[in-house]
């Protein structure tokens, strides 16, 4: 097969304690997955059904640099555990779903706010707030193999030195197995697939020149420079 212009590049993340790099097919998230961070976003976190968004593939950046984003006064981190899939499949079991799992990373669902609320308030798309440049920096993955599947753990973020986010993984409202089972009916997951689950409460602003240090237990530490 000829193609009309260069290949994209295929986006991909380093697999700690290896030369491999994990290569990315989708990226889709979870909203409102712990409860004191959908109170803290003036929902009800009584477990309705999850939903799901996603960003794009090559929205991750693996450098721990994150460029400010044009267009907004209020982008806010959101730490979450990201989960890599190394099979796919539709209507995946509960019992079945962390199978499918090569490893985790320390991600960040990065979130221009003002232009969310405005798409909420307007009953737009998510796109321009989730799914713009840069907007899912990223760790690097931590094979199952190694540590083994993370469902307990502190999950924190501390912003310049100063605590913002702490929660614990066990406060998933939908843990990760139920997200897999879950995306499965709605999509075909596929291999290289990532789903970002969710943040704990303390989201917040970030300024350039900001350092964000991301913490899950068992996972290496992932610093994040705001450029
Ligand atoms: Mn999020």
């Amino acid at each position: 097969m000829k193609f009309a212009i260069p290949l994209p590049a295929v986006p991909a993340l380093p697999v700690v304690g290896s030369e491999l790099w994990f290569p990315v097919h989708r990226v889709y998230c979870i909203g409102r997955n712990y409860a004191e961070h959908a109170r803290e976003m003036g929902h009800d976190p009584n477990r309705e059904p999850p939903f799901f968004f996603q960003k794009n593939p090559d929205n991750l950046r693996a450098d721990g640099l994150f460029p400010y984003p044009p267009q907004s006064d209020n982008v806010q981190f959101e730490i979450e555990m990201a989960v890599c899939l190394d099979r796919g499949g539709i209507n995946i079991s509960v019992a079945d779903a962390l199978a499918h799992v090569y490893g985790y990373a320390i991600a960040l669902d990065m979130t221009r706010r003002d232009l969310q609320g405005e798409a909420k308030k307007l009953g737009r798309p998510w796109e321009v707030g989730k799914a713009f440049e840069s907007s899912a920096p990223c760790g690097p993955v931590h094979r199952v193999s190694d540590v083994g599947h993370p469902a307990r753990g502190e999950i924190s973020l501390d912003q310049n030195g100063a605590r913002r986010q702490t929660g614990n993984l066990s406060q998933m409202i939908w843990p990760v197995a139920d997200q897999i089972a879950i995306l499965s009916q709605y999509f075909e997951l596929r291999a290289g697939d990532i789903i970002l689950t969710g943040t704990p409460a303390g989201v917040g602003r970030v300024a350039v020149g900001d350092v964000l240090h991301c913490r899950i237990s068992g996972l290496s530490d992932f610093d994040v420079r705001v450029a």
